[in-house]
Formats: structure tokens, C-alpha cells, sequence
């Protein structure tokens, strides 16, 4: 059996921020597992930057004005004492980030560069061209080599085993040879990223979005926080979903409608494009719906345009969302408008988490940080570039954390975690001999255009009951399913179907939340219940899971400084 102090799942922006913390505590054994190579994590895709309140571009921009903004566009669910923990930590967390030597870009007088983005009142978003989640990756990386963490590369975490509110380690398997293994720990960190798979074919999401962790903690008792606040982004490419970063929206892109109009006035008519992501996503499903869009259905698109800016400033600034238009739609935004709708993009809910300074969780020795985590400071909508300051402050704090808390507890039960492997070990046997049932692929389709048509931008009770139904039964399928590959190496097919178990069991649990939710907040926009109802819904959603009972309950909201009012742009 592999014996750890600390286990860090998940080698993304989140995940090897924390690794670093934790292996700075001199004796502690650290590792990090990772389903893909670590530098290959979906940090590494973020174009647009990181949001920190160091008044370079704008001396009026202050740590204040940060939190103000992140609590208005959370529309008033985001826990305050937590935001405020949050952007008082973010400056310095950026100077570290360039101490280390993430090469951001510079204004003209050396300072990091910033840019404004959607919903922020001044322009605090660092960058480094369009390329700022691939550098902070690979100097993170670095620095964790320089600092000696030991990487489980290709390792897929396969359950989270908890015995009596306590952590006890975990079954993992190593892709490369399938070999499963019991992991005995003191403590973990789950860092695995957020579940945008779940609507398949229009996500900007990458293929390994699937939820594990968050599923893992969910199927060991960790409740879910917030899972109906799923984010779409406003500008993915229509055909792809890939996303055209807001950085396209910051640098001064316009998005027109299929008139030339520029629609946004109508929304929005003081930020324009700069609204937040709910609203701006909302506005062109608008646009869409009344006629406005171009092409028909779920082909129907509107237009980002670029091409004012020139081609010096897309060169300099925007050099990655020229080069993805180009291979993706064929076009270049230097000459042409980019055909974009709405992405699902990013998840506001995810593992419950009950001390933001530790990113712990309910249960002893568990932590989680990153898209996986739900502290929260995103409440029902999260503004660009929030994110990557997310997985750097709570990154760091789980860092330290779990370290605290793999010094005060003992290793997991060997007999506990060598029959959890072992239940694993006959499961994976069994599904490679496997050779009827339901395929794989069909129950993800299903899942994803169901969700995408009925738990979408616009929500409706009868449309969301419809959706639940159908979940429930792809929840039986699942369990006749085959996938079609007999190898001990490599199996992806087995890979696969594990995730799409977990897209399943979270698509279950956003749903739920959905329909219980009956009022309009942020990203949740409910055409039968069109207000925000403050009296009845301004606390947090809280879902459980017991064998195969998914049981709801509501939590209140952290409110220390502002009260609630209505969100104007
Ligand atoms: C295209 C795109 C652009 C974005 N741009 C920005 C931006 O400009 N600014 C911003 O603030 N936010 C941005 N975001 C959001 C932000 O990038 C992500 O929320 C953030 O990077 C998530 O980091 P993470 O460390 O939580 O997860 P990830 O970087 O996704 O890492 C997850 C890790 O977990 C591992 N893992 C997953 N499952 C398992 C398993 N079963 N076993 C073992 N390992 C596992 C993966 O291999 C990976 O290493 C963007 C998102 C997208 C999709």
C-alpha cells in the first residue's frame, strides 16, 4: 500500500498552488495525483487574467471596490466574510505569482499590466497577453519541482474513502498500467476542477471536466453547495463552444446583432459589453430567441467584432483568440466578426466547504480548493477573472490547511482502504468483461442535450421536472452499461464511463437545485419565477447524498457589509 502524509487530487492551478504551500512544512510526504500530466490541466487554457485591486491602470481602484463588485455580481449569495478574506489576499498573492516569475505582461511605466473585464467597476484584471492561465501553470509546476513534490501523473481518483466523518485515504488507479491502489493518508486536498462536461457538446470546457472530485466527496457524505449556479459564457464559438476569451470584450469588442446593432444598449446601457456573464449571456439568448440572431435553432448565433481594434492591438493582445478563430471557424477576427453564442463554462457550486481560511470540509482531514470548491465567493454568478484569483488564495489556504491537518492526524485504516481497492479491483474486471448493456456515449448525449435544453440559460419548472425524470432513468441505465474495451492498460472506455457516472450524479444534484430554487438570481434565470426573492432564497443550497438518496437542504448567507439591493449595470 502507497502511504502518504498529504495527497493533493488534482495537478491544476488549485491543486499544485496547495502542494507547494503544504510541502514547505519541513517532513510532511506530499504528493500529487493527476488524471493528465499536470501542465496539461484546464488552468492552462484561462486566457483573460486574474483579478487583484493593485491600482496600476486605475489609482482609484481599490481592495474595496474589488469586493463590492465580486458581492453585486455573486447578486448578494456570495458569503461576504469570505470575499473579504479573498480580495484582501489577492495583491499580494499576484506579487508572489510574479516573484516566482510569471512573466505578465507590462504597462508602459513596468508595472503588471491590467485590463478591465465584465461587471468590475475599474480595470484590475493582470494578464499576460491572452495566455495567463498556461503561465501560471507552468511556473507553478516549476516551483514545485524546485521544491521537490512528488507527481502521480496519469493517476485517476476513484473514490474518497471516509469512515465515520473521518478521512481515511483513498483508491486510485494508475492509468498507465491499471493497477488499482489503496492510498493511505493523514489528509487530502481535492483540486479536480469543475464539471462543465455535464452539457457536453457546448461547454468551453476540456474533455476531463467531469466532476470526479466533486463526486468523489458527494458519494462519501460531503454535501454540494449551490449546484444550480452553472455559468455560461457569453462568447464560446458557435460551432465548437470554444471560448473567445472576455478579454475580447475588455480590449473593446463589440457584439452585434444580425441588424449591425450593437445590442447590449438595450441590456445593459451603461457597462455594454463589460455587463456581467449572466447578463450578457441572457441578452444574446435574447437576441436569439426574438429573431435577432443569425442562422436558426441551435446553429442561431450573434456576432463578436474585433476588427476596430486593429490588427496591431488582436497581434499584441488577443494573438490566441485570432489563432483559435482561425482554426475553428475558419476566419480571422482581423477581417471578419466571430460567430459566438453562449458556453456552459464554469460551475459557482461545488464541494462544500465550512472554513474558507483552511478550505476544509465537513469531514475531518478532507480539504478542497479550486472550481471543484464552493467557499463561496462566486455565489450565484462569478465575475472574469475571479476564478484564477480563486485557485491562488484558496490554493494556497488549503495548502496550508492540510498540512496543519495531516500534523494532527492519524494515517487512514490499511484493512479499510485495501477492501475499498479491492471492490475497485473486481469492478474493473467486471466491466471489461462486460460485452452488453447501454453504451456510454448514448447516456452522455442524452445527459448533455437534456440539460442544455431543459436546465439551460432560461429555466422553467415543467422543463426542469421533465429534465430530472429523464437523469433519474439514465441513472439505471448506468448501471447496464458496457464500454467496450477489454484492456488493463490505458482503458479509457473505463475512464470514461467512471466520469460520466459523475457528470450523472452532479447533473442529479444540479437539477434538484434548480427546480427547488423558485426565484431569479444571477446565472439561475427562472422565466416562471422572472424576481429575485430575497425573503425565501437568499441562502444556500445544500445537497446530500446517502446511498442513493439525494436529500436538500438550505444554509444562510454570510452578509457583513452590504445588503442586498437590485443589480444595476
Ligand atoms: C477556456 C477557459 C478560459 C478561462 N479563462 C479564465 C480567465 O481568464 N480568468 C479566470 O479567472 N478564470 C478563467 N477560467 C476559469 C478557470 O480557468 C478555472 O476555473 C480554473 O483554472 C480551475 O482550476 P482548478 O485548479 O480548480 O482545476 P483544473 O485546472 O481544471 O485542474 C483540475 C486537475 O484535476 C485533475 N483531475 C480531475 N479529475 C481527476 C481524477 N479523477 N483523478 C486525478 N486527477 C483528477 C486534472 O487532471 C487536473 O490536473 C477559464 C475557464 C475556461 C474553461
Amino acid at each position: 500500500m502507497l502511504n502518504f502524509d498529504v495527497v493533493i487530487v488534482g495537478g491544476g492551478g488549485a491543486g499544485i498552488r496547495a502542494a507547494l504551500e503544504a510541502s514547505k512544512e519541513p517532513g510532511l510526504n506530499v504528493v500529487v495525483l493527476s488524471k493528465t500530466f499536470p501542465t496539461r490541466s484546464h488552468t492552462g487554457a484561462a486566457q483573460g487574467g486574474i483579478n487583484a485591486a493593485l491600482a496600476y491602470k486605475d489609482p482609484t481602484d481599490s481592495v474595496e471596490k474589488h469586493f463590492l463588485d465580486t458581492v453585486k455580481g455573486s447578486d448578494f449569495l456570495g458569503d461576504q466574510d469570505a470575499i473579504e478574506f479573498f480580495v484582501s489576499n489577492m495583491p499580494e498573492c499576484i506579487w508572489e505569482l510574479d516573484s516566482f516569475g510569471v512573466p505578465f505582461s507590462r504597462d508602459e511605466k513596468g508595472r503588471i499590466a491590467q485590463r478591465p473585464f465584465g461587471g468590475a467597476s475599474s480595470p484590475r484584471t493582470c494578464y499576460s497577453a491572452d495566455k495567463t492561465g498556461h503561465v501560471i501553470l507552468h511556473t507553478l509546476y516549476e516551483q514545485c519541482l524546485k521544491q521537490g513534490v512528488k507527481f502521480l501523473n496519469e493517476w485517476f481518483l476513484l473514490e474518497l474513502v471516509v469512515e465515520k466523518e473521518e478521512f481515511q485515504g483513498l483508491v486510485a488507479m494508475n492509468i498507465r498500467n491499471g493497477e488499482i491502489h489503496a492510498i493511505c493518508a493523514r489528509a487530502v486536498v481535492i483540486a479536480t476542477g469543475g464539471f462543465g462536461r455535464m452539457y457536453w457538446n457546448r461547454t468551453t470546457n476540456a474533455f476531463n471536466m467531469t466532476g470526479d472530485g466533486t463526486a468523489a466527496a458527494f458519494e462519501a457524505g460531503i454535501p454540494v453547495k449551490d449546484p444550480e449556479f452553472v455559468q455560461f459564457h457569453p462568447t464560446g464559438l458557435a460551432s465548437t463552444g470554444i471560448l473567445m476569451s472576455e478579454a475580447c470584450r475588455g480590449e473593446g469588442g463589440y457584439l452585434l446583432n444580425k441588424d449591425g446593432e450593437r445590442f447590449m444598449a438595450r441590456y445593459a446601457p451603461e457597462k455594454m459589453e463589460l455587463g456581467p456573464r449572466d447578463l450578457v449571456s441572457r441578452a444574446i439568448e435574447t437576441e436569439i430567441k426574438e429573431g435577432r440572431g443569425i442562422g436558426q435553432g441551435i446553429n442561431a448565433y450573434v456576432l463578436l467584432d474585433l476588427r476596430h481594434l486593429g490588427e496591431k492591438k488582436i497581434l499584441e493582445r488577443l494573438p490566441q483568440i485570432r489563432e483559435l478563430a482561425m482554426d475553428f471557424e475558419n476566419l480571422d477576427p482581423i477581417k471578419d466578426p466571430i460567430p459566438i453564442r453562449p458556453s456552459c463554462h464554469y460551475m459557482m457550486g461545488g464541494i462544500h466547504i465550512t472554513d474558507f481560511r483552511t478550505s476544509s470540509t465537513p469531514v475531518q482531514g478532507v480539504h478542497a480548493a479550486g472550481e471543484c470548491a464552493c467557499v463561496s465567493i462566486h455565489g450565484a454568478n462569478r465575475l472574469g477573472g475571479n476564478s484564477m484569483a480563486d485557485i491562488i488564495v484558496f490554493g494556497k489556504h488549503a495548502g496550508l490547511g492540510v498540512a496543519e491537518s495531516a500534523m494532527n492526524r492519524a494515517p487512514g485504516d490499511p484493512a479499510k482502504l485495501e477492501k475499498r481497492a479491492q471492490y475497485w479491483q473486481e469492478h474493473f474486471e467486471t466491466m471489461r468483461r462486460k460485452t452488453t448493456g447501454k453504451k456510454v456515449v448514448t447516456i452522455r448525449d442524452t445527459m448533455a442535450e437534456t440539460l442544455w435544453y431543459n436546465v439551460g440559460i432560461f429555466r422553467t419548472e415543467k422543463e426542469m421536472v421533465h429534465a430530472l425524470e429523464v437523469i433519474n432513468q439514465l441513472l439505471e441505465d448506468y448501471q447496464d452499461c458496457y464500454i467496450g474495451d477489454s484492456s488493463q492498460r490505458y482503458n479509457m472506455a473505463f475512464i470514461n464511463y467512471i466520469e460520466i457516472g459523475n457528470l450523472l450524479k452532479l447533473a442529479k444534484a444540479v437539477t434538484m437545485g434548480a427546480i427547488a430554487r423558485k426565484e431569479s438570481r444571477g446565472s439561475h434565470a427562472r422565466e416562471d419565477y422572472p424576481e429575485r426573492d430575497d425573503r425565501n432564497f437568499l441562502k444556500h443550497t445544500l445537497i446530500t447524498k446517502t446511498g442513493s438518496q439525494y436529500k436538500l437542504d438550505y444554509l444562510p448567507v454570510t452578509i457583513t457589509k452590504y445588503q442586498p439591493e437590485e443589480r444595476r449595470y
